[in-house]
């Protein structure tokens, strides 16, 4: 089978576990070589690249935090030094906190807006350069909470809004480069957070309810239309928001 990313090289935010894990591995097995990025979880970051590297593709491990620029500008200094370019750049790395409005500290909304929003700037902006040499492509994390607005973590919501905002501005700067950005809108989709979600806010049960296709979507589904996104397929396709969530709008 053709690799589609076959050449390409790729740096992915948060990838030790859920959708970010789902996301280097696809693009592993599409040809790209991959640089992913973890918080805490080592371990479960070093079984990610070994099974890309299982596959026959190369990874690379990187430890930091996408909200420190510190960090960011280590991650693209250890993937130029490793492989000397970048192509693919996936902002996916975030972190969901469930609170009702009134619960809400200035640190929660702080830490919020660092770890979900001024990530994609800061390695957007980071990377811009490098993209540019390579007509490159960004794909973003949103979330449909983003784009609904949600009654539980309205700064979540609030977050991901400003993320594909930033994704809309980005694509009008960065066209002139070749560089196209997108962003994905996820639904529910089975990691961590959404484990997190069902024990505490809505069973299981009520969200397949709730899911016009009927299930909770896989991470698989969602690094299907990254592979999409950062392939020559979506050649046309810059500033928008694909929806990868079964159907469901929670207003
Ligand atoms: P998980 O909670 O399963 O994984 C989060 C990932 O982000 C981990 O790799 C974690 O690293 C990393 N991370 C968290 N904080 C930081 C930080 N400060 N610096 C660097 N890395 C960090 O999340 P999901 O896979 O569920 O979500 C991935 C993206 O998709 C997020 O942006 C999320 O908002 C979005 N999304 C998810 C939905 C869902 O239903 N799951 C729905 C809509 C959007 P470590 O493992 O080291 O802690």
């Amino acid at each position: 089978m053709t690799q589609r990313l076959k050449g390409k090289i790729a740096l992915v935010t948060g990838a030790s576990r859920g959708i970010g894990r789902a996301i280097a591995i696809a693009l592993g097995r599409e040809g790209a070589k991959v640089a992913l990025t973890y918080h805490h979880k080592q371990e479960e970051a070093e079984s990610v690249a070994a099974y890309v590297r299982s596959q026959g593709g190369e990874a690379l491990c990187l430890q930091g935090d996408v909200s420190r620029s510190r960090d960011v500008q280590g991650f693209l200094q250890a993937v130029t030094q490793q492989w000397g370019a970048l192509d693919i750049l996936v902002n996916n790395a975030g972190i969901l906190q469930l609170k009702a409005f009134a619960e809400i500290t200035e640190e929660d909304w702080d830490t919020m807006m660092a770890v979900d929003l001024k990530s994609v700037f800061l390695s957007s902006q980071a990377a811009w350069p490098l993209l540019k040499e390579r007509r490159g492509v960004i794909v973003n994390l949103s979330s449909v909470g983003g784009q609904t607005g949600g009654a539980m973590s309205p700064h979540y919501a609030a977050a991901k809004a400003a993320v594909i905002s930033l994704t809309r501005s980005l694509s009008k700067i960065m066209a002139k480069d070749g560089i196209r950005v997108n962003a994905i809108a996820p639904g529910y989709i089975r990691t961590d957070m959404f484990k997190e979600i069902a024990a505490t806010q809505e069973p299981e049960s009520a969200v397949r309810a709730k899911v016009p296709l009927g299930t909770v979507g896989r991470p698989q589904d969602v690094a299907d239309a990254v592979v999409y996104l950062a392939s020559s397929e979506s050649a046309y396709v810059t500033g928008q928001v694909v929806n990868v969530n079964g159907g469901v709008y929670f207003g």
